[in-house]
């Protein structure tokens, strides 16, 4: 607890941290939550901002959804299971769906509603013939999940201060590395093997590179040269992506709902994928309750596209601007530490 308010996580604030290399020389640090507007906007907040790993949110909200399922007659959590074909009835009065597990027998399901949260490859809004809008990707990155038990307290006697952001930007290495877990009890992350985990991005560049330059060996190396001394640091998964801005051109069609990274991509500046998602469930849970317990005419799930397309559409030019903002936006709270 923080002054009555509930955290969960790392309690970071938001100050980036720009630097040559992890353990070298510090170029910036930038408050993202400095100045009276977020102060205003934290007194006014039930809830302190914390930084939250994907690995220890989706731990939370998995005991959630197994606790309220355990009270709830007819719900059910199920894991291990693939939704390999989805198909609206000719009639549309319901949605056929076949599940699929590993060494296990298909089941089919008749549903009444799909709220498809299939993420960005989403087999559901394929099925549902639905387009995604948006320029061509805008960057390509491997995002690298390693572990290094020493970089936190490193970082540390090098008075760099605890952040959840830190910028390595050199010619040796480029990489954007989030702190999952420092360690000293900062950020535990359940779900994954506690202290000293990080996240790295690392840029590549598909025309001059190819679509899959980098190898396991590749990528250590890389987060050596980011991090600027030999510390031992293991790999614990990789995976390429695109930076994209891609908005559905339809929210929904019959009794299938597009929500989250099903829906919109953005870039990950500002932090708005996963909120943006969250918000579409908020919007779109309490209606379909209303419509299924008979308080609301099911005319009323139509308003989830006119509400949340809008939404997602300046979500996604909010993140494209993010990532490269005008340059009278630029630098307005970095603190310069050193000149070159
Ligand atoms: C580097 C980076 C940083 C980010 N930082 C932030 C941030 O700070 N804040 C923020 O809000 N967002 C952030 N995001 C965006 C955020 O990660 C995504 O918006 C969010 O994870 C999308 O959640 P989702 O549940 O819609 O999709 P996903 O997380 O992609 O989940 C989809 C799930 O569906 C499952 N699935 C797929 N197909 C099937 C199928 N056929 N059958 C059964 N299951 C299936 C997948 O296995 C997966 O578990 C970031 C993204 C990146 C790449």
């Amino acid at each position: 607890m923080l002054g009555g308010k509930k955290l969960v996580g790392l309690l970071l604030g938001l100050t980036l941290i720009f630097l040559l290399t992890l353990l070298g020389q510090q170029v910036a640090a930038q408050d993202h939550l400095a100045g009276r507007e977020w102060d205003e906007l934290r007194a006014a907040s039930p809830v302190e901002l914390t930084h939250v790993s994907q690995p220890l949110l989706e731990g939370m909200l998995r005991q959630e959804a197994e606790a309220r399922a355990a009270s709830c007659p007819g719900a059910e959590v199920l894991f291990n299971r693939e939704v390999r074909s989805l198909r609206q009835a000719n009639d549309g009065s319901f949605v056929h769906l076949e599940l699929g597990a590993p060494a296990a027998a298909s089941e089919s399901v008749e549903a009444d509603v799909v709220l498809a949260c299939d993420g960005s490859h989403s087999l559901a809004r394929r099925a549902i013939g639905v387009q995604m809008r948006g320029p061509p990707a805008l960057q390509h990155f491997y995002s690298v999940h390693f572990r290094a038990p020493r970089l936190g307290s490193a970082l540390r006697s090098r008075g760099v201060a605890d952040s959840m952001l830190y910028f390595a930007l050199s010619p040796k290495a480029i990489a954007v590395v989030v702190a999952h877990s420092i360690g000293g009890g900062l950020g535990g992350s359940s779900g994954s093997n506690g202290d000293g985990e990080w996240v790295a991005q690392l840029p590549f560049f598909p025309a001059l590179q190819g679509d899959d330059p980098y190898d396991d060996a590749e990528v250590i190396r890389q987060i050596t040269a980011a991090i600027g001394e030999p510390l031992e640091v293991s790999l614990l998964a990789r995976r390429r992506w695109s930076m994209v801005a891609n908005v559905a051109d339809r929210l929904s069609v019959g009794r299938v709902y597009l929500i989250g990274d099903a829906a919109h991509q953005f870039p990950p500046a500002g932090g708005f994928g996963m909120n943006t998602g969250l918000q579409d469930a908020h919007n779109l849970c309490w209606k379909v309750a209303a419509v299924h317990h008979g308080v609301a005419d099911p005319s009323l799930l139509r308003s989830y596209d006119a509400e949340r397309r809008p939404v997602a559409l300046t979500n996604a030019s909010l993140s494209v601007h993010n990532c490269d903002p005008p340059p009278q936006r630029r630098h307005r709270s970095c603190r310069p530490i050193a000149q070159f």
